[in-house]
């Protein structure tokens, strides 16, 4: 019956959706197990709706990365059956970063997945993959059919270098590797030639360099069996890489990676570390610092450790830690790709009031020889038209998740039914835990908001009516049972090769399996 349920979430007949209706009414519990079903919370306990008590609510979700899978969830285990969640991704796979953002050899972090699948069982759940709001549908449309929505689009762009020679070829952002080592549709044709790269650069120390770095200097047999993409792997085992630079504007103790991530890192058994030991002496501030903040100590311990051990035996690949260091220019030869870069020695400069700490430009310069430049100064949102955005902060600004529309002159106001969850809510940062709490968060005021929720007037509302809207427009919305289809033809072209899944790269290859 549950089959039948999401088969006819994107059956287009009336007739059909008041089935499928009747039937998730009548069914709803026997799909659950018995905890799951006894969790939802029941309408009469929440503030009546601007459509009275117990009426329908329709929400719809925009990206279904981890905040979007974690505010469905909340919404569909806090409103009760009153809630039905359109969720929708512009690709036809659902996951977003967990999918193609984590490192394929950290297969323990998807097992979120597992989770939202689950989530992905409640029959009031509807997933429209391969709709892409902005172009197949706008904003102000969907709020015309739901109550409410959430955006939760992430960050699908990066900051640059503003370095002379960013644009060689051989320049690109970690975002971009990233997504080329995962399978991302965006990234499979990013120019990336390993067998001719034997120097590589990495600015920035935060984790996504760190996962960059790791990638690209462990022994290839080391991903085999993980989900990376294939075109990756085949590239990492003919890679001629031989040393990698981690390059820093600030010092060891300003380093924005953790520590679980730095020492996966420089323990690589093929690896030897090199740094500057002057990096390691710390002004009395630093050591304050370290006294009473144990990141900040397990770090500094992790690297002076890495740079006093002896080299492992037969490491063929070397990783160099530069501290204090910002790319001042990038080289290219007269076939325009990069050869070489400066990077400029800082200083490190503490504010004497706030204690923050930064980098400051000595003019020695330093030239280092390199056929590959990946930036990792971290990721950054982009506007969605109709929405507001607030380009300094590079988020959709918001009130603890309500969206505020405003400029300097007015006293900025929620937009009535208009929320953001994620990274495009609170910018570039957290783990994919930290978006729990994130959702739970905008989901309290949504809850806070119920009886103000705008009324809908349309005659159709809710999965029908985008359905009904996307279907005139020829777009191909990817359903979960869809997905699922897609989901099954990856895991089993994976077990002929060994790997959990082997993944479609390009979206014209999922809808194929359909
Ligand atoms: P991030 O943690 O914010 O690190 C960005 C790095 O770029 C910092 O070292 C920063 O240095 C540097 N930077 C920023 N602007 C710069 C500029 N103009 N010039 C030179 N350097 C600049 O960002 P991320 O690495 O992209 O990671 C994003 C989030 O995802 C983080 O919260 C991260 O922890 C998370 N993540 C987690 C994992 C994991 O748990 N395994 C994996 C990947 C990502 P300053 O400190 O000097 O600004």
């Amino acid at each position: 019956m549950l089959l039948r349920f999401v088969r006819g979430a994107l059956d287009r007949s009336p007739l059909a959706v008041r089935a499928v209706a009747r039937e998730r009414t009548q069914a709803s519990c026997l799909h659950f197990p018995r905890g799951a079903c006894l969790k939802y919370t029941n309408h009469a306990s929440l503030p009546s709706t601007s459509a009275g008590a117990g009426a329908p609510l329709h929400f719809c979700v925009v990206g279904s990365g981890p905040a979007g899978f974690y505010a469905t969830e909340r919404l569909l285990k806090q409103l009760g059956s009153v809630a039905s969640v359109s969720l929708l991704d512009r690709l036809p796979h659902p996951y977003g970063l967990v999918r193609t953002g984590v490192a394929p050899d950290h297969a323990d972090t998807k097992n979120v997945i597992k989770q939202f699948q689950r989530a992905a069982q409640h029959p009031n759940f509807h997933f429209f993959g391969n709709v892409n709001v902005g172009q197949d549908i706008s904003v102000a449309e969907l709020q015309s059919c739901y109550h409410a929505v959430i955006l939760a689009y992430g960050a699908e762009s990066h900051n640059k270098l503003n370095v002379a020679g960013e644009d060689l070829r051989g320049v690109l952002s970690a975002r971009e590797f990233v997504e080329w080592y995962n399978g991302h549709p965006d990234a499979q044709d990013l120019p990336v030639n390993l067998n001719s790269v034997q120097a590589v650069a990495i600015c920035g120390l935060g984790n996504v360099a760190v996962d960059c770095a790791r990638i690209l200097l462990q022994k290839p047999a080391r991903l085999e069996f993980t989900d990376i993409a294939e075109h990756a792997l085949a590239q990492l085992r003919c890679s001629a890489v031989r040393s990698l630079h981690l390059i820093g504007r600030r010092g060891v103790t300003q380093a924005a990676f953790t520590p679980k991530e730095l020492r996966e890192l420089v323990t690589l058994p093929n690896v030897h570390v090199h740094m500057a030991d002057d990096d390691l002496l710390l002004d009395e501030a630093e050591q304050a610092e370290l006294k009473i903040m144990r990141m900040k100590r397990r770090i500094y311990d992790i690297i002076a450790n890495a740079a006093k051990s002896p080299d492992p035996p037969g490491a063929e690949r070397s990783l160099h830690l530069d501290f204090k260091r910002s790319l001042a220019a990038i080289h290219g030869g007269s076939d325009g790709q990069v050869e070489a870069l400066d990077l400029e020695v800082n200083d490190l400069v503490r504010d004497p009031v706030k204690g923050t700490v930064r980098a400051q430009g000595t003019g020695r310069l330093q030239h280092l020889q390199c056929d590959m430049i990946l930036g990792s100064i971290g990721y950054c949102s982009v506007p969605l038209p109709g929405v507001p955005f607030d380009s300094r902060k590079g988020i959709i600004p918001n009130s603890l998740g309500r969206v505020l529309r405003g400029d300097e002159t007015s006293t900025p106001t929620a937009v009535p039914g208009l929320y953001t969850v994620g990274w495009v809510k609170r910018g570039p940062t957290g783990i994919i835990g930290s978006n729990l709490v994130d959702a739970q968060q905008t989901v309290e005021c949504i809850k806070e908001d119920i009886g103000r929720l705008p009324p809908l007037r349309a005659h159709r509302v809710g999965a029908a009516a985008l359905q009904e809207l996307l279907q005139k427009r020829c777009c191909r919305a990817v359903s979960f049972e869809n997905w699922s289809r897609i989901d099954a033809v990856e895991v089993s072209r994976g077990l002929m090769v060994g790997k959990p899944r082997e993944k479609f790269t390009s979206a014209s290859a999922m809808l194929a399996c359909l």
